[in-house]
């Protein structure tokens, strides 16, 4: 199958830069894949499972929170607010952070602006324990 160059950071620096099959990631408007010939594409990131396919068939899962997508004249970037493979995410803090969101939005009494942060809160923890499945 035919590859593209593909890089992946966060603001702390990057995290892959290779070849690839595919990627494939929720952006702002559903699921999103790409593979080599895709034309030029920019898109907003939102939170989901995504996952990255090597030259050799190997599948690389991890949890993306967000950030910017572009395909350009065959190169694909992705700069995302957070990323973390799934080797990388520690399944019992997400678990803790879904229980405390969880309270909190039982509890009630939120401001819109606090109910806003909390269900991003659980979304991330969502998100990080469904890529761990
Ligand atoms: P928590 O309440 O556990 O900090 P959070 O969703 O508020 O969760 P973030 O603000 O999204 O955390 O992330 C802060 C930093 O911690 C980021 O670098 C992120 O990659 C890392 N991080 C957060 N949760 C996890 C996790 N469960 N496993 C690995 N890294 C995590």
């Amino acid at each position: 199958m035919r590859t593209f160059p593909i890089s992946i950071g966060t603001p702390d620096g990057l995290l892959f830069q290779g070849d690839a099959e595919r990627i494939v990631c929720r952006s702002i408007t559903g699921d999103l894949a790409i593979l080599a010939g895709h034309c030029n594409f920019c898109t907003a990131l939102g939170m989901g499972e995504a996952h990255l396919v090597l030259e050799d068939g190997t599948r690389r899962e991890a949890a993306c929170i967000g950030g910017m997508l572009t395909m350009m004249d065959g190169s694909c970037r992705l700069l995302a607010t957070t990323w973390e493979w799934k080797e990388d995410i520690d399944a019992e803090r997400a678990s803790r952070a879904k229980e405390r969101a969880s309270a909190k939005l039982a509890q009630g009494g939120l401001t819109d602006q606090e109910y806003k942060l909390v269900q991003a809160k659980l979304q991330r923890a969502l998100v990080r324990l469904s890529v761990k499945e």
